[in-house]
């Protein structure tokens, strides 16, 4: 059986107080016997402060640079990480990838020293409406896991979640439906299976993103090869988050 994750990316929202208070609310919100894994990825500034008010929650983050220490002004380091108690990082979002040009070299090298220093990985894929449109989209996903993960080993992998997160759905309000989300699940779970292994990737949670609701996670989640979701917008609202981890 695979482990169902619902995970929340704040991005660069909420003040300190405002995300103390959701963290709370989403703790308070989970009902015990839900065994959804959940991992929430609040703003770096206020993780440590968030880490306090986490009991069944994980910590990430959702975004370091891959070295010890050293001149890289306005970077947080996986030591930083850890002293927050971070578990979690969040690699390859298109936001980063997109508005701060992290080329797949640098996410590879992310997911390397990641794994390296003990943490584990939510990575993400998704194409743009462009290679949708022209047919490419499958192509364009399974060169963003040839770049960034298909060198793992199968220890390595344990450590790993996927996202698959259509550029052309995030924070749009425009879904995948559940045939396009199950078909690109099972075609990027077949060519796992073809070039790491078999238990590798049947044991590979796959999230799916982009405007995931309370109204069509049920949907999303009914299907065989989705594990779960990362949520954006809807993860600000315990109300909403709340019944998308009842949902998975
Ligand atoms: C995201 O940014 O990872 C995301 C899925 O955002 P949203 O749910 O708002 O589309």
């Amino acid at each position: 059986m695979r482990k169902k994750v619902v995970a929340g990316n704040w991005k660069m929202n909420l003040s300190i107080g405002e995300g103390i208070a959701l963290a709370e609310a989403i703790e308070h919100d989970i009902d015990k016997s839900n065994d959804t894994h959940v991992i929430l990825f609040p703003p770096i500034a206020m993780a440590g402060a968030i880490k306090h008010h986490l009991e069944r929650c994980s910590l990430g983050l959702q975004n370091f640079y891959p070295a010890q220490s050293g001149a890289f002004t306005g970077e947080t380091s996986l030591m930083h990480a850890k002293d927050l108690g971070a578990t979690y990082l969040l690699i390859g979002h298109s936001e980063r990838r997109m508005v701060f040009g992290e080329s797949n070299e640098l996410i590879k090298m992310k997911v390397d020293q990641a794994l390296i220093e003990g943490f584990k990985v939510v990575f993400c894929v998704g194409e743009p409406l462009s290679e949708r449109e022209k047919g490419n989209e499958v192509q364009f996903v399974l060169n963003q896991l040839e770049s960034g993960l298909f060198h793992l080993d199968a220890n390595q992998w344990s450590k790993v979640i996927l996202a698959y997160e259509p550029i052309w759905a995030i924070g749009t309000g425009v879904t995948a439906n559940s045939a396009q989300a199950e078909e690109m699940h099972r075609q990027i779970r077949q060519e796992i299976s073809k070039r790491c292994g078999a238990d590798v990737a049947e044991s590979l949670s796959i999230l799916y993103g982009g405007s995931c609701t309370p109204q069509n996670a049920n949907e999303l989640f009914s299907c065989a090869n989705v594990d779960g979701g990362l949520i954006g917008g809807a993860a600000l609202n315990a109300a909403s988050f709340g019944e998308i981890i009842r949902q998975a």
